[in-house]
Parts: C-alpha cells; structure tokens; sequence
C-alpha cells in the first residue's frame, strides 16, 4: 500500500515510527484531502501541523486579508503577508514546511453562494470558522455529503471541539448548538453560550495559544481520523478552560427533531 518515497519516509520518520500510524498510516495521510474552512487562528495552527504531518491534500478556504491586528495568534501568517489573501500566505507556509503537500487555495466567501461541489471530493471538513451562520452551512454539506466534520472554537481563555463523523446514532453540528429558543440541558446551554460569532475575537478578545490549543486538537484528531487510531471524540464535546487548565467531556447526543440530521426531515 505504501507509496512513500524514500524522501517522504525521511521527512516524517519521526511519525512513521510511531506503531499507531507506520508507514500504512502515512500513506493514508498522504492519499487523504482535507478541507479547511477559514485560515484565522484555529486554521492556522490545523493548517500548518497538517501540512508538517504530511496530509496529500489540503484545501485552504477564506476570502480575508491579512491585518496586523491578526499576528497575535494567526501564526500562519507573517509581517510580509500583511495586505496579502489568507490562503496564499498560509499556503506557503505549509509549502514551506512540507514540499510534497498539494494544496489547493479558495479565495471567497463561504455563503448559499459558495460552491460546494469544487470540495465533494474531501475525506474530512475542518471547520475553522468565526461565525455560527457559515458553521450551520458547512454543516449542511457535511451531512448531506457524509464527510466528518471537526468543529472547533475558541473565545477568551475558552475553547470547544467535536467530531461530527454523520454516525446514525452520534450528533450534528446543530444537534449540539440548536438555536437559542429550543429547549436545551444545562451543558448544552453552556456550549452555545460560549459559541462564538463573526464579532465575537473583535469584542471579547482571545488569547493566541488558545486558538493554537484548539487548532492543534483539530490537526491530532484529523491524523486520527485519517489513521484509523486512537479514540473518537464523536459524541463528546471537550471543553477547554485555559485560564484554569482544565479539560471537560460532555457527552452530546442526536436530537430527534434535529432539521438537519434527522433523516425524516430530510426527506420531507
Ligand atoms: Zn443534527
């Protein structure tokens, strides 16, 4: 199966060592596309160890430029790229860090507009998105195509992540963050509450390492996912509080009247 060269097997030999990943692991990170969705602080620290890992693929998608005010936690970028478009300053990064990494640059908005079909092809969504609206779409085409999404988020000292791996008995993105006028436990509430939107970095601030936490998390569980090792975190919502250093594991569960993975709705 192996279609490593002897460059590749050098370059990551530090992971291929590793028994849970091998050479059969890195070649499924090299055969693998992965789509991530916004190059800001989360997507730049996912970007960038995937990249490094060795993921064939990468699809980098975010209609912003670079500001200055972006340094304190967007690492991808750099002074020189101030003014530049996102995904071609997080591009070369990546490039740099792994010359036999294909990456693939969209430069546009992600709206009703935007063409999903150009990414179908994707064995796993990264969503590394500053606004509900875009998560809720992006969602949408997880489930409606059965590509795993890893969501993520990160605000102040706090940060989220979850897989959505479209399991017939596991959540949906919007499972877990249901509108605010819909019955919801306690956890969940906490969950949505500490959701973020478009303002949300601009208004309320976010610590650089917490966004690289989170992100890096999204680059671990992607290897996973891709890799076939260790544990899922499908169905668990973990829930960092970096002021206090701690981790928490929600359990998150199908909601039966979900309108976007119940399938009854769905067909309707
Ligand atoms: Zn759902």
């Amino acid at each position: 199966m192996s279609s490593l060269s002897d460059q590749e097997l050098l370059h990551f030999a530090r992971q291929v060592i590793l028994p849970e990943i091998d050479e059969v692991g890195q070649a499924k990170l090299k055969q693998a596309q992965v789509t991530i969705f916004g190059v800001g602080g989360l997507g730049s620290a996912a970007a960038l160890y995937l990249a490094a890992a060795g993921v064939g693929q990468l699809t980098l998608i975010d209609h912003d430029r670079v500001e200055t005010s972006n340094l304190q936690r967007q690492i991808a970028h750099s002074l020189e790229s101030i003014g530049q478009s996102k995904v071609l300053s997080a591009a070369k990064r990546c490039q740099q860090l792994n010359p036999f990494v294909n990456i693939t640059t969209i430069n546009e908005p992600v709206d009703v507009n935007f063409n999903f079909n150009s990414i179908n092809s994707s064995d796993l969504l990264l969503d590394c998105l500053d606004n509900t609206a875009t998560r809720r779409l992006v969602n949408r085409f997880s489930v409606t195509q059965q590509i795993p999404l890893l969501s993520a988020s990160a605000v102040r000292f706090e940060g989220q992540i979850s897989l959505y791996n479209n399991d017939p008995f596991a959540p949906c993105y919007d499972c877990v963050y249901q509108p605010l006028n819909s019955a919801r436990n306690t956890l969940e509430n906490k969950a949505t509450a500490n959701d973020d939107d478009a303002s949300s970095c601009f208004e309320r601030g976010v610590v650089g390492p917490v966004v690289g936490v989170l992100g890096s998390m999204q680059a671990l569980e992607t290897i996973k996912v891709l890799t076939g090792c260790g544990t899922s975190i499908s169905g668990k919502l973990l829930v960092f509080d970096g002021l206090h250093a701690t981790w928490q594991t929600i359990n998150v569960s199908k909601k039966s009247d979900c309108p976007v993975c119940n399938q009854e709705s769905n067909i309707s």
